[in-house]
């Protein structure tokens, strides 16, 4: 019998990302997180969960979805179509296949790793010619220890450069079990104020700094990644904050400097596709390049090696 464990629960896989890690790569994007950040650009993963993404927009009132769901998620109610949100999917994908509009999309597969691997190993060419790899994100991949420690196993008996995007709340011990086989980490560092930092993604943030602390004193190669989110984080008092907690790593080798990620709102119709409310509706939260140019120049006046990575 096939171990459960061994496989990933992933909700996409994508082809020629070059924001995520140096070069060309495939991004493996591993489902289920524990924190929920208000401006989350991947809602169909936070969810352990299959995710049920209905684009009503798109949508005939037909009623093809509905006898084919086993637990009769799609209903007709006088003639409109309606998602029951309160029951949960198994994934069987017969209503996104039965859907001629494509009106509804089912997030969330069980993938093999030599299937992954076969997957990822096609662009090997694009990898060895760009420096890249591939990235495992989400989600948070430490929740998936098992699977995606041997994904990662796998890629480097390959010769493939392994990275992987963590929020860094986690077990350590499961980072650890990563780190054997990662390449670099992109680790998430958002708010340095806990009580902030709670009210903004749910959890406090003393596991993520520690574990921090833990793989960088362990020399594993780390880049941070701060998501700049205009009047939520962009304030001078977090940013020094940060610069304090960074600095005293800046010398050794494995610290990789610190990517800025600009707040985007390309993701905001996916929330209520999801039946999900979108926290940050209300409100200008883009960061303006003034901004963004003088955090990148505080950092990189202190020796931080600070960029802006644009999508
Ligand atoms: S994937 Fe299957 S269980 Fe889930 S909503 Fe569609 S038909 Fe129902
Ligand atoms: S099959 Fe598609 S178009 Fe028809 S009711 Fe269901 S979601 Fe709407």
């Amino acid at each position: 019998m096939e171990n459960k464990k061994s496989k990933a629960r992933i909700f996409n896989l994508q082809k020629y990302n070059t924001y995520d890690g140096p070069g060309v790569r495939t991004i493996v994007f591993f489902k289920g997180c524990k924190m929920r950040c208000k401006w989350c650009s991947n809602p169909e993963g936070v969810e352990s969960k299959y995710a049920v993404m209905y684009m009503q927009n798109m949508c005939k009132h037909c009623g093809n979805c509905v006898p084919v769901c086993p637990v009769g998620i799609h209903v007709m109610d006088n003639g409109t179509h309606k998602v029951m949100r309160n029951i949960d999917c198994l994934g069987c994908r017969n209503c996104q296949n039965v859907c001629l509009q494509t009106a509804i999309a089912i997030f969330g597969e069980n993938k093999s790793i030599p299937d992954m691997l076969a997957q990822i190993s096609k662009d090997r060419i694009f990898y060895d010619l760009s420096g890249g790899g591939v990235t495992l994100s989400g989600g948070e991949v430490s929740l998936q220890e098992t699977a995606a420690t041997a994904l990662l196993s796998a890629c480097k008996q390959e010769g493939i450069n392994t990275a992987i995007e963590t929020c860094g709340y986690g077990e350590l011990s499961s980072l650890l079990s990563l780190a054997q086989f990662t390449d670099l980490f992109l680790y998430d560092i958002k708010l340095m104020d806990s009580q902030k930092h709670f009210l903004y993604t749910g959890v406090n943030n003393e596991v993520i700094l520690e574990n921090f602390k833990e793989l960088m004193g362990r020399k594993y190669p780390i880049c941070v990644r701060v998501p700049l989110i205009k009047g939520i984080n962009d304030c001078t008092d977090n940013i020094s904050k940060m610069v304090d907690f960074l600095l005293p790593f800046k010398r050794q080798e494995n610290f990789k400097g610190v990517n800025l990620l600009p707040y985007h709102k390309m993701s905001v119709s996916k929330y209520a596709a999801l039946g999900r409310v979108y926290e940050l509706k209300d409100g200008d939260y883009s960061m303006t390049e003034q901004r963004l140019l003088e955090i990148e120049q505080i950092l990189n006046s202190n020796g931080l090696n600070a960029s802006i990575i644009r999508h």
